[in-house]
C-alpha cells in the first residue's frame, strides 16, 4: 500500500459508489466487503488504521461463552460461525487456542462441561474442538501457575486467538487488492448534500492540512464510539446511540503464566469474565467493564481497573503479580449499544445494529471484532438498499485475506503472523543482512518489520510502527520508548525526513507511551 499513491487516486475518481468512514475492525469489513462485490469504494480514517479500539482487543475469535450463559443463542452461533471462517481464510494471523475453566466445586465441572458441549455443538462443522473435563492434576499440569486452593479439575475448550492490528493491515491490504482505496490520516470534517440527501464528504488530511470535497453515492458510518459524533455532522439534533465501556487489560511475562493454555474465569465479583491468555510470549489479563462519559483516542486504565485485574488474578494464580511486574497497560472502549434505563455496560447486548438515517447516511456499530465480516455485509447491503446502487452479492465468506497461506499454524510466532509477507521480509535481510538485528533486545521484531511497515504497510508514524504494525508497545512499553529513536532513525530516509522529525517523532511517542507505562 502507498498513502501518496492513494491520495492521487482521490483526484482521479469523479464519483465514489462508497465511502466508509472508520478505519477500524468494521470500516476495514465494509470497505472489503464493498470492493469485493465491484463497488468503487474509499474508506477514510482520521488516524492510523485499527488507532481506536480495534487494537486494544483481547485478542480473542470467539462465540463468546458468556453470551451463551445469556441465552444470546442466535448471536453466538453467528459468532461461532465467523470464527469458523476466518480460521479459515487467515489462518495466518487466527489460530486455535485452547482455554480452561477452573472448577472449585464438583458441580461446576459438569456445569461447565454441559454449557461447553453445546457452544462446540453450535459451532457445526466449523467446531474447532471437543470439550474435556480434566482432573485436579491435568489441570495443574496444563496450567502451572494455578493456584491449588479448593481446585477440583477443569473443563477445556476451544476458542480462537489472533493479532488484532496484524488482522486489521490485512484487511486494508485485501480492500486494496479488490480495487478500494484506503487512506489512514484522512478525517471526515463534514458531509456534502443535495435536497436534504447526503452525496458526499469534506475531508482533511491531517499531515498535509489539505482538504478535499469527495462525492459518492452513498456513505458509511463505521466510527465505533465515535459514531454519534459523525452523526452530529449531519444532524446536530441527533441523540446519542452509543454508551462506550471501558476495558483494561495488562501485560505480564510467561513466567507468572508458563504453558500454551489459556485460563477463563466465567464470573467474577462485577460479573466479567476474567482471561490470562499467552500472546506473543507474553500474558494478557483482563478485563474490566467500566461505564465511561469522555470518549478519547487514547483511553486511560484507571487504578481501580488495574486493582481489579491484579486481585482477582493473584486469586487464581500461585505467582502474585505485583505492579512493578507489568509491562504495559492499555485500555478500549467498546460501542455498545445504549439501552433506555440500563446503567451498567456489562449487562447491554453485543449485538450490532445498523441505522439509516433520513440523509441516507448508513450507521453500523456495536458487535465485535470476530463478526466484523458480517457487520461489513449489513452495512454494505443497507448502503446498496439505501442508495439505490446495483445489487451486487456478497463474496467475502470465501475471500481469502491478504497473507493467506494454505497451512495452520498452531504457533503464535512473530513472524507467522505476516504470513505469505513473512518471504518478502526475508528477502529484505538477504538484500541487507543487518536488517536481521532486532529493533530492541526485549523485543521480538526485526529492523526488517519497520523497513517492511513503511515501504508496504503504510506506517507513516513511529507509533505507527511500533503500536500496530509491530505490536512492540502492547508487549513491553518500556522497550518500546527505547526503540523508538533506532525505529525513527530507520524510518526517516525511507519517508523522506529530517533529523527534526526523527526527534519530534520519538517525543511525540515517549508522551503516547505514558498512558502504557506503570509508573
Ligand atoms: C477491552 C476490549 C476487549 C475486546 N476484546 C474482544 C475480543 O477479544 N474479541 C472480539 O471479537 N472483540 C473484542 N472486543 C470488541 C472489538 O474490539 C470492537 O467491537 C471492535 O474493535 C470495534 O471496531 P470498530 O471498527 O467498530 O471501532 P474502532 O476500532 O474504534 O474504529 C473506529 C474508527 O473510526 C475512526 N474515526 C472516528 N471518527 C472519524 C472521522 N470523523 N473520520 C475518519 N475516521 C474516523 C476512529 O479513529 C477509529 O479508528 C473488545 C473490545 C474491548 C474494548
Amino acid at each position: 500500500m502507498d498513502r501518496q499513491k492513494m491520495l492521487q487516486q482521490l483526484g482521479n475518481v469523479p464519483q465514489w459508489d462508497i465511502i466508509v468512514i472508520g478505519g477500524g475492525a468494521t470500516g476495514l469489513g465494509a470497505a472489503v466487503d464493498a470492493a469485493s462485490r465491484g463497488y468503487k469504494t474509499l474508506l477514510v480514517e482520521q488516524e492510523d488504521f485499527a488507532k481506536g479500539t480495534s487494537s486494544r482487543s483481547t485478542k480473542l475469535v470467539h462465540g463468546g461463552v458468556r453470551y451463551l450463559a445469556q441465552g444470546n443463542i442466535k448471536m453466538v452461533r453467528e459468532a461461532l460461525r465467523e470464527r469458523g471462517l476466518l480460521l479459515k481464510n487467515a489462518p495466518h494471523v487466527c489460530h486455535n487456542l485452547s482455554f480452561i475453566i477452573p472448577s472449585f466445586h464438583w458441580w461446576q465441572k459438569w456445569y461447565y462441561s454441559i454449557g461447553l458441549s453445546m457452544y462446540d455443538l453450535l459451532a457445526g462443522k466449523l467446531s474447532l474442538g471437543k470439550t474435556k473435563m480434566l482432573s485436579k492434576k491435568t489441570t495443574q499440569q496444563l496450567i502451572p501457575a494455578i493456584s491449588s486452593k479448593n481446585l477440583s479439575g477443569g473443563v477445556l475448550y476451544h476458542d480462537g486467538q489472533f493479532d488484532d492490528t496484524r488482522l486489521a493491515i490485512n484487511l486494508a491490504q485485501t480492500a486494496e487488492e479488490q480495487g478500494a482505496t484506503i487512506l489512514n490520516y484522512c478525517k471526515v470534517i463534514a458531509f456534502t448534500k443535495a435536497d436534504k440527501r447526503i452525496n458526499g464528504v469534506e475531508v482533511q488530511d491531517v499531515l498535509s492540512g489539505k482538504k478535499y470535497t469527495l462525492s459518492s453515492k452513498a456513505v458509511v458510518n463505521a466510527t465505533g464510539v465515535f459514531t454519534d459524533k459523525v452523526i452530529e455532522l449531519d444532524d446536530p439534533n441527533h441523540q446519542p446511540i452509543v454508551s462506550p465501556s471501558q476495558g483494561v487489560h495488562i501485560v505480564v511475562d510467561q513466567k507468572f503464566f508458563p504453558g500454551k493454555q489459556a485460563l477463563m474465569v466465567p464470573k467474577t465479583d462485577d460479573g466479567r469474565v476474567l482471561f490470562a491468555v499467552p500472546w506473543h510470549d507474553k500474558v494478557i489479563l483482563g478485563t474490566t467493564d467500566t461505564p465511561i462519559n469522555e470518549i478519547a483516542l487514547e483511553p486511560k486504565a484507571l487504578q481501580e481497573e488495574i486493582d481489579f485485574i491484579i486481585q482477582h488474578s493473584n486469586r487464581y494464580l500461585s505467582s502474585q503479580i505485583e505492579y512493578k511486574d507489568i509491562n504495559t497497560v492499555y485500555a478500549g472502549l467498546r460501542p455498545l449499544i445504549k439501552i433506555k434505563n440500563k446503567k451498567s455496560t456489562s449487562i447491554l447486548p453485543r449485538d450490532h445494529t445498523t441505522i439509516i438515517s433520513d440523509s441516507g447516511l448508513v450507521t453500523i456499530t456495536g458487535g465485535k471484532w470476530t463478526t466484523y465480516r458480517t457487520m461489513g455485509k449489513h452495512a454494505i447491503d443497507n448502503a446498496a438498499f439505501a442508495c439505490k446502487l446495483p445489487k451486487k452479492n456478497c463474496v467475502t465468506a470465501t475471500l481469502l485475506i491478504h497473507g493467506f497461506q494454505n497451512k495452520t499454524t498452531e504457533a503464535d510466532d512473530i513472524l507467522s503472523a505476516y504470513g505469505s509477507d513473512a518471504e518478502n521480509i526475508q528477502l529484505l535481510i538477504t538484500d541487507q543482512p543487518s536488517l536481521q538485528e532486532k529493533i530492541h533486545p526485549a523485543l521480538p521484531y526485526s529492523k526488517a518489520t519497520v523497513v517492511w511497515a513503511v515501504q508496504n504497510e503504510m506506517a507513516m508514524t513511529v507509533e505507527d510502527v511500533l503500536a500496530r504494525r509491530t505490536r512492540s508497545l502492547f508487549l513491553d512499553a518500556k522497550a518500546a520508548v527505547e526503540a523508538a529513536p533506532l525505529v525513527a532513525s530507520i524510518m526517516a530516509p525511507l519517508v523522506r525526513q529530517t533529523k527534526e522529525w526523527q526527534q519530534q517523532e520519538v517525543t511525540k511517542f515517549i508522551a503516547l507511551s505514558k498512558t502504557y507505562i506503570i509508573q
